[in-house]
């Protein structure tokens, strides 16, 4: 059975196209620029590679390159369309009213279109690729919804809630919702395995996403307790280009000062912030090591902060998770950015982690980074989203 794999941007698809019998990538690639002027990259799991600047003025024309490239051409993967059983899309904000993966229907629909409001950026898209999956596709093929916000539903209201009157609650569902779930899960429940608990029952672990946008999760017996995002992925620890967690009074202050809209406001925060903002190098974790060593002070002021907000927000977690047995690293930094880890690890020293600096020498790979007689296990776990929703695309058709 093959499922293709939907992730839709505002100007972006990337997809998947995944065999499930032995869950292999059979076709990969990305539709980059919709709406401005159109890059088509596919790659094939047997390493073929189509590459081409194609005019793609919607989603539902970029979903047209992905159909031909998969049945046609230099990069042909199928016979035919029907070889693909089902498309499990990512959708970002599936509100408190999903809690788990659901085959979409108009009932889904319309509560994703009912979500726009509290994920303007995001939900927009996902109904794009989903709209434009079905006009490829047709109606026929099952589809399935797979949301970011679903892990975390299990927070306690006194986790999700803030002290902003009942009403805004009541009236607009503001509370913390996180993000990163599907990736928190996949991680979670690997650690689990690795700890000999595959249910995760008794133990009390931090999972921590770092890669452009951010996120750590308080998972405790497999359920998470707490996570850093919030209404939004805004909230939590310097990211790329995203502030985290500010005094509140500081938006006013800043939009009155600088005469700024909401949007403009928003797009400071998102967009100017984090660790391009403090640096005023670049968002990129490569560039921000570069620029340190070579004695930029702002470059080391985002990292030390960044690690400074992380280090809280962990000794945070593990007062609410009543102690810590493991610690998970995850996504494009946390799987590569040794130098992180290390400085995290060393930091909890007072928890008994103890580092295996040689073990920490390692990009990408599954692996345990603490030595044998650490109190609290550590390990890198590569994330892998595509394959959770294709997993859960399965099993829902
Ligand atoms: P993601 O959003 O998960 O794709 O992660 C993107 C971030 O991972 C960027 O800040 C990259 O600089 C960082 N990253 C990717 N590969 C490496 C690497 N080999 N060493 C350090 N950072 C990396």
């Amino acid at each position: 059975m093959k499922i293709l794999v939907i992730n839709a941007g505002s100007s972006s698809l990337k997809y998947q196209l995944i065999d499930m019998e032995g869950e292999q990538v059979v076709a990969k690639g990305l539709c980059e620029r919709i709406g401005i002027d159109g890059r088509f990259t596919h790659k094939t799991g047997d390493g073929r590679v189509v590459q081409k600047d194609v005019a793609m003025p919607d989603h539902t024309t970029a979903f047209e390159q992905v159909k031909q490239a998969l049945v046609s051409g230099e990069g042909k993967v199928v016979n035919d369309l029907s070889e693909v059983a089902a498309i499990g899309h990512r959708v970002v904000q599936g509100g408190a009213k999903y809690d788990k993966s659901v085959r979409i229907d108009e009932d889904v629909l319309k509560a994703v279109r009912e979500y726009e409001v509290l994920a303007p950026l995001h939900n927009p898209a996902c109904l794009k690729g989903i709209e434009a999956a079905t006009a490829a596709f047709g109606t026929e093929i099952p589809q399935v919804a797979v949301f970011d916000t679903a892990f975390h539903q299990t927070m306690p209201e006194v986790a999700y809630l803030w002290g902003l009157p009942y009403e805004c609650y009541e009236k607009y569902g503001v509370r913390r919702y996180g993000y990163h779930g599907t990736s928190h899960r996949f991680v979670s429940k690997r650690c689990f395995e690795l700890l000999g608990k595959p249910d995760g029952k008794g133990t009390r672990i931090i999972t921590c996403h770092l890669g452009n946008g951010s996120s750590l999760a308080a998972i405790r017996d497999g359920k998470v307790i707490d996570t850093t995002m919030g209404l939004t992925p805004l909230d939590g620890f310097l990211m790329g280009t995203r502030s985290g967690a500010i005094d509140p009074s500081a938006v006013t202050f800043i939009m009155e000062k600088e005469g700024l809209s909401p949007e403009e406001m928003d797009n400071l925060m998102n967009k100017k912030s984090g660790m391009l903002g403090i640096s005023g190098v670049s968002s990129d974790d490569r560039d921000i090591t570069a620029a340190m060593d070579a004695g930029n002070a702002r470059a080391k002021l985002a990292w030390d902060m960044r690690s400074y907000q992380i280090l809280k927000y962990i000794g945070g977690y593990v007062a609410a998770l009543g102690g810590l047995d493991a610690i998970v690293f995850t996504a494009g930094i946390g799987e590569n950015q040794d130098r992180l880890r290390a400085e995290l690890l060393e930091g909890l020293a007072y928890l008994g982690v103890k580092l295996d600096a040689e073990a920490n020498n390692v990009r990408g790979q599954e692996r345990e980074i603490t030595t044998a007689d650490s109190a609290v296990r550590a390990f890198i776990i590569p994330t892998n989203e595509e394959l959770v929703i294709a997993r859960d695309t399965k099993a829902l058709i």
